[in-house]
Order: C-alpha cells, then sequence, then structure tokens
C-alpha cells in the first residue's frame, strides 16, 4: 500500500516522499476511511495534504470547509494548477459558474474531487439539496474542517459559523470527518472533538517546539529609537548586508492602521522597503500588497493580524510583532509563520507595559460587555483573560521562552539549546526587566 500511496503522492502532487512520517500516518488513517481523524500540525506541516491525497484517490467527493474565501481561493488555484479537480462554492461566486458545478455535482459521476466552502454555505438553503443528493448516493468520500480550532469558543479565533458544523457532521452518516489545526490547547482540542461530533478519532498531535524559532523580547519603551531597532533587526534577520542571494522576507504586526502606516513608513526611511497591509485599504490594494510580499518585491509587510492566515511561504525569516498579541495562543500561531522551511529565523515582540495594559483593559471590557449582554459569566471569557495573562508571562517572565509555549499548550518541557534570548543570556533579559520596572516607577 505505501508503494501505491507513494506513486499517487508523486503523480498528483509531484512529491517524493511525505514531509514527515506524521503526514504518511495521518494519510493511510484516512484511506483506510473507517475512523475520523484529528490532526494538530504547525503550521506549514501540510495538513492540506491530509485530505488532498486520499481526496485524489478516493471514488467521491471530498467536501472541505475553510473559513476565509481568501485561503479556500489560494487552496483552488494550487490544485487546478496540479490538474487536480476542485472548486469552490461561495457567495462571491458568478450564478452561470454555480449551475455549472451544481450540474457536475447532481451527475451521475462527478468530475469534481474537492468542493471547498465556508461555513455560512453549509447552512444556506440553496446548498442543501445537493449536498443531501451527494450524501444519499454514497458520493461524499469524507468531510474535512480545516482551521477546525474556529469551532471553540476557548480558541483565539472563534467563528459562530463553525458551530454549524456539528449539525452537518449528525447529517453525514458514514461519512469519516477529518479535523485539521495548528494551534490547539489540551481544552480547545477536546471541545472541537465534541463540537464536531468526532466519533472516538485517531489523533494526531505533534509537539508544538519549532526548534529553528529564535523567541526573543525586546521592551519598547528602553529604546533610544524603536525605529532604528527594529531595523536592524530586519535587516539582520534578512541578512541584508551578507549579500546571500537567497532572499527572505518578514512581517512585521501592528495592533491598528495607523501602526501599520508609521512602521512602513519608517522602515522605508531607513533603507528597507516595507509596505502597510490593513483593512482601511482597497481590497484591489491589499491584493496586490501581498502579491508583491509573496513575489519577493517588497521584503517586509507591515500588518494587522487580518494578514497571515492561510499565508503559504516558506522563508519568511522573521516575524516581529510592533504591538502585544491578545493571547500566547494567537502569538505561537502569528509567529508561527516565520521558518516554514525550516531554516533558523527570529520571532520578536517588541514589549511596552503601556501597550499591554491598553490590551488589558480593552480584553476585560470586552468579556465584561459580552457577560452583560448574556446575563452571566462563561467559563470561556476566563479562558481569554487567562491566555492573555500567558501572553504577559511570555514577556515578563525570566524563563525559556519556548519552555513558557510548550506548557501553555500542555507539551513537556523542550530542549531550547540556546533558541531563546533567556536561554542565550540570563543575565541581559534580568537587566532589561530591571531597567522597566524602574523605569515604571519613575
Ligand atoms: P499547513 O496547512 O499544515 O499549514 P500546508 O498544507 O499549507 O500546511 O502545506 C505547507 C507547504 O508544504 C505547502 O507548500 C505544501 O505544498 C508543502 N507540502 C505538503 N506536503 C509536502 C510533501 N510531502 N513534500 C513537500 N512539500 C509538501
Ligand atoms: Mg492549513
Ligand atoms: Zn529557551
Amino acid at each position: 500500500m505505501t508503494t501505491t500511496l507513494k506513486q499517487a503522492l508523486k503523480t498528483h502532487f509531484g512529491f517524493d516522499n511525505f514531509r514527515s512520517k506524521v503526514q504518511e500516518d495521518v494519510v493511510k488513517v484516512v484511506v483506510k476511511g473507517d475512523r475520523d481523524v484529528f490532526v494538530c500540525m504547525p503550521t506549514g506541516a501540510g495538513k492540506s495534504l491530509c485530505y488532498q491525497l486520499p481526496a485524489v484517490m478516493a471514488e467521491g467527493i471530498t467536501l472541505v470547509i475553510s473559513p476565509l474565501i481568501a485561503l479556500i481561493q489560494d487552496q483552488v488555484d494550487h490544485l487546478r494548477n496540479l490538474n487536480i479537480p476542485a472548486c469552490s462554492i461561495n457567495s462571491k461566486l458568478p450564478a452561470a459558474e454555480r449551475r455549472l458545478i451544481l450540474a457536475d455535482l447532481g451527475s451521475s459521476s462527478p468530475k469534481l474531487k474537492l468542493l471547498y466552502i465556508t461555513p455560512e454555505m453549509v447552512a444556506s438553503p440553496s446548498f442543501q439539496p445537493c449536498l443531501s443528493g451527494l450524501c444519499s448516493r454514497g458520493l461524499l468520500s469524507y468531510l474535512a474542517v480545516d482551521e477546525a480550532h474556529c469551532v471553540s469558543q476557548w480558541g483565539h479565533d472563534f467563528r459562530p459559523d463553525y458551530l454549524k458544523l456539528g449539525e452537518l457532521r449528525g447529517r453525514l452518516r458514514g461519512v469519516p470527518c477529518l479535523a485539521l489545526t495548528a494551534t490547539a490547547p489540551k481544552n480547545v482540542q477536546e471541545d472541537i472533538v465534541q463540537s464536531l461530533g468526532l466519533r472516538s478519532p485517531q489523533t494526531f498531535v505533534t509537539p508544538v517546539f519549532r526548534s529553528n524559532l529564535h523567541y526573543d523580547v525586546i521592551f519598547r519603551e528602553l529604546l533610544p529609537n524603536p525605529y532604528v531597532h527594529l531595523h536592524a533587526f530586519v535587516q539582520e534577520a534578512l541578512a541584508l548586508d551578507s549579500g546571500s542571494n537567497q532572499q527572505g522576507c518578514g512581517i512585521v504586526y501592528c495592533r491598528t492602521r495607523e501602526g501599520c502606516e508609521t512602521v512602513a513608513h519608517q522602515l522605508t526611511k531607513l533603507g528597507v522597503l516595507a509596505k502597510p497591509y490593513h483593512a482601511g485599504l482597497r481590497a484591489g490594494d491589499r491584493t496586490e500588497v501581498q502579491n508583491e510580499w509573496m513575489q519577493g518585491k517588497v521584503l517586509v509587510i507591515v500588518a494587522t493580524i487580518s494578514f497571515g492566515m492561510g499565508v503559504d511561504k516558506a522563508n519568511v525569516r522573521f516575524v516581529a510583532h510592533w504591538n502585544f498579541a491578545k493571547s500566547l495562543a494567537s502569538y505561537y500561531q502569528e509567529s508561527g509563520r516565520a521558518g516554514r522551511d525550516g531554516l533558523p529565523s527570529s520571532c520578536r515582540t517588541y514589549y511596552s507595559p503601556r501597550d499591554k495594559e491598553q490590551l488589558n483593559f480593552l480584553i476585560r471590557k470586552e468579556v465584561a460587555r459580552r457577560q452583560e449582554k448574556r446575563g452571566c459569566a462563561k467559563e470561556t471569557d476566563k479562558s481569554a483573560i487567562t491566555d492573555f495573562d500567558a501572553m504577559v508571562s511570555f514577556c515578563a517572565q525570566e524563563a525559556c521562552r519556548h519552555a513558557t509555549i510548550s506548557k501553555f499548550f500542555g507539551d513537556k518541557t523542550p530542549d531550547c539549546a540556546g533558541s531563546c534570548d533567556f536561554c542565550r543570556d540570563p543575565k541581559a533579559v534580568r537587566a532589561q526587566l530591571e531597567k522597566a520596572a524602574v523605569l515604571s516607577t519613575t
């Protein structure tokens, strides 16, 4: 069986080998088709292939749920380039194209292999006949739920529409379901399994530790000129002085639109072309900036967190957070966009206690607002605050940054081996904290 799997991998995707033993194991279990499967592997581990390869090998159609139309578009384009019949039904699709797709799905032997839809679409009345038709004719091979953490209110990226998937799963009896996510602490994992109604799923969870990522924290307020500091970091991370032709690129995350504009402007002024990306730009401009960055014409993108989910770029050499992330889970995910190719990469947070206080205030206000609306407190409220506090500890503790992350996700303490500022130079980390403490009392 292994040889035929490998052959299929080569034929359809052009890969000689599985990316990892886990990827191969997942594919084997999915192909067997007698169990639900839960996969939690870091960004870039190649989760999509875990359902795409079984999908092309199966008789019928694989239904893939993904949260964003942009993400779906990338995947569909990618599959089509590989000559794999894939498409998406979504609210933006012209009526004529939609009719074509529905006609194919209604035919006795549909050509389509992968059908991508957003969770809103799942519930749309217009789609129901098609879905039940496929199901009753036994043409659904798999249900794959990508970015499955979106189903959990404990998670950092909850989407109410994902809750409809439990019901969908219930209707598709006998269709094996595959849930995939990159970030899920234990409680979120359990929530996913429960919300999607997975039946004793086979679970593949790889540890969160990634040894090629170097984490550090810089107190922004202690810097004479933070922009110059950031610029030096960018230069080093991209090895701009070394004359290396292996050009990487990077992401700077800011909380606000204005922040993006300012940082991009300052970096460019200092000599590194950087462009802002945020919801205040026109959609066309946003796409253009993203493309320029993907193609390496712009080395640094300065973005709000609306940028990055599903962005598949291997040579991101750094991710810098100019502002504090709202939780350790989201920080892990955002910073984890660095170093997907496995090469050394830097993840830096520019920490500012004032910035933190602002966010602290916002988060608690939001939680209070939700409670008031609901009339009661919920466990999930606490989780937003716990997760935020974990991010504070990450920045303000004298401890290995990798260890803090692993502990948060319920993993064993990893062997950092100098891949964070604390393990490299604990004294410097302490000195910085002491200086900051002095500053805050004056
Ligand atoms: P994830 O969803 O886990 O973040 P993706 O599915 O987007 O990861 O895959 C990341 C990258 O890895 C993609 O460019 C994909 O083509 C590539 N990839 C996946 N499987 C393999 C493989 N077996 N060999 C080489 N590259 C692979
Ligand atoms: Mg993915
Ligand atoms: Zn460490």
